[in-house]
């Protein structure tokens, strides 16, 4: 960044009144997504898979019960159990990380496996206490899963909601870009950033 002059302003919130939208001659929005919260019985009681990333030391207790079988919840069930913790997924489909390519999953269903993630698949959540999560199974039995901590992991949604104010303020020097598009993955982000950084006059 210092090589190329870009000017970084950390712990800055921008808003669609910020001055410094209205002086620029492009905007570029890259705010990301945010985690989905469905409206599941006691989900305050869950801490969200982002925040689970970021601040490990969320992950009180041993047992880590994750959520939502998606890419997000294997990677940091992955990482929490290879930090000692002793961890269950639940995903209602048949299978975690479902849209992944195979390449990828080919080497993290054995890591998995290897770190003794336990790997509840065809079981949806219906409620999340303190101490565990109520679960059914397809054929319509309940199950408790005991935890010390639940981690919410039903998916990302776009951030956008400052990206649609400004759009709407500044429509026509207005790109949005990344997760806050299309919840995708770091490369996708980094093309749509490169593109978008290219085609500036
Ligand atoms: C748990 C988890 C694991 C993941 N693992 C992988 C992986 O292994 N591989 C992979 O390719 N992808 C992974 N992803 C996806 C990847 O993180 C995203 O696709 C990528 O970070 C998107 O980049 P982005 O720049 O669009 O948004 P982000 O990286 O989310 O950046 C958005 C930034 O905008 C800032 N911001 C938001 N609002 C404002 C505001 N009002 N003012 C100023 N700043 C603001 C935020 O603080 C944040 O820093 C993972 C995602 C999650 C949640």
């Amino acid at each position: 960044m210092n090589l190329y002059n870009v000017d970084v302003h950390l712990n800055t919130n921008i808003t669609e009144d910020s001055p410094e939208l209205g002086a620029a001659d492009a905007i570029i929005i890259a705010t990301g997504a945010v985690p989905i919260t469905p409206k599941i019985k006691g989900i305050e009681n869950a801490v969200d898979v982002v925040s689970a990333h970021i601040h490990p030391e969320k992950l009180k207790g041993d047992k880590i019960v994750y959520c939502g079988g998606g890419l997000s919840a294997c990677d940091s069930a992955l990482e929490a159990a290879m930090n000692g913790k002793k961890v269950a997924i639940i995903e209602m489909l048949d299978e975690v990380a479902i849209n992944e390519h195979f390449i990828n999953k080919a080497s993290l269903i054995p890591m998995l496996q290897k770190h003794n993630v336990e790997i509840l698949t065809g079981h949806k959540v219906l409620e999340i206490m303190e101490n565990g999560v109520k679960a059914e199974k397809k054929d319509g039995t309940q199950v408790f899963i005991e935890a010390d901590t639940v981690v919410s992991a039903f998916g990302m949604t776009p951030n956008d909601e400052l990206a649609k104010a400004i759009d709407a303020k500044y429509h026509l020097k207005t790109r949005v870009i990344g997760d806050c598009n299309k919840v995708g993955k770091v490369g996708g982000a980094i093309r749509e950033g490169f593109y978008a950084a290219i085609s500036l006059d």
